[in-house]
């Protein structure tokens, strides 16, 4: 059996930024110390961060009157900064600035007054932050061609959408095709709202689905990202599995395998796509394990100051 690594492996740009951030602040203020929702959507990270006493709550009550609080990664409206200020939390913001990029487009289309079709998962954090950003009367989210279809736009008004950055970028492409083909004239933002980390990991699925006959995703149940990557392989005609654990592994999977390819979601620790290939080699010891140099490589934002 041959080992394939998707040459995208470990954090991506933002998720790296926002754990250091995580990290810096324990380090100056210890514990314990308030993050505002999962700061990235993996297990692991959670589970780590918590043993040090980090504390993750969904409402800012839960933060003492005056106490320091971290946003996580997938941004928050403008109504959480308010409520923030009114209640004297010092906080630390670890949105990535890609999120941020689309919550500025949002601002820009309701100052023009754009009805603001936001394509993404309800009831995901990232998109419920940057429904905060559209003004209320101009907001449309979907998440289907059904749903597009059911829109009601004004069509003597301008239209324009935006996305959640980690969504699967043949299926955006898709509903962007039928948005258009109901009102011609949408806009989209001035540059792609999918981010180059969701782009490179459907890619690295992509080229592992042209020679591997499984591909193992490792990821968490509530990383969008993740979940894409199983969805790219899938569509592709590959068996596919997500894992959030190794443990998880089910040897019937490779059952008759020759290659097996390995991807991750961007806030996956390189060690569970190490522990998967550890467990993997307990069938086959001697297979080899192919991986090129990550895409990424030198690819960095700024940590937020702590
Ligand atoms: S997946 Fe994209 S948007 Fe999300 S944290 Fe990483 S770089 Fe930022």
């Amino acid at each position: 059996m041959e080992i394939h690594l998707a040459h995208t492996q470990g954090f991506c740009a933002g998720v790296s930024s926002a754990v250091e951030a995580v990290n810096r602040a324990l380090a100056k203020y210890g514990a314990p110390l308030y993050v505002r929702h999962h700061i990235v959507h993996n297990t692991s990270v959670i589970a780590d961060f918590e043993k040090k006493g980090v504390v993750f709550i969904e409402a800012l009550s839960d933060v003492p009157e005056g106490g320091r609080v971290i946003f996580s990664a997938h941004g928050i409206s403008p109504q959480v900064y308010e409520e923030a200020k009114a209640r004297e939390l010092v906080y630390i913001d670890a949105t990535c600035p890609l999120v941020t990029k689309v919550h500025r487009e949002a601002i820009t289309f309701s100052q023009k007054e754009i009805q603001t079709v936001l394509i993404g998962h309800r009831g995901h954090q990232e998109l419920i932050g940057t429904s905060g950003y559209v003004r209320p009367d101009l907001l449309h989210v979907v998440e289907t061609e059904e749903d597009i279809e059911a829109l009601k736009l004004d069509r003597a008004r301008p239209v324009g959408y935006l996305t959640q950055t980690t969504l699967s970028v043949t299926e955006t492409a898709k509903l962007i095709a039928k948005l258009k083909e109901i009102y011609p004239h949408s806009v989209g933002p001035p540059k792609e709202d999918i981010c180059f980390a969701t782009q490179n990991r459907q890619d690295a699925v992509m080229t592992l689905t042209q020679t591997c006959d499984v591909v193992i995703i490792c990821g968490s149940p509530q990383s969008s990202n993740s979940n894409r990557l199983k969805e790219t392989a899938l569509g592709q005609g590959i068996e596919s599995y997500i894992i959030d654990m190794p443990e998880e592994l089910q040897f019937a999977w490779l059952d008759g395998k020759k290659r097996v390819g390995i991807s991750s979601g961007a806030s996956v620790p390189r060690h569970i796509v190490d522990a998967l290939v550890a467990k993997i080699k307990m069938i086959d010891p001697n297979a080899p394990v192919f991986e090129s140099e990550s895409v990424e490589k030198g690819i960095s934002f700024a940590i937020p100051k702590v």
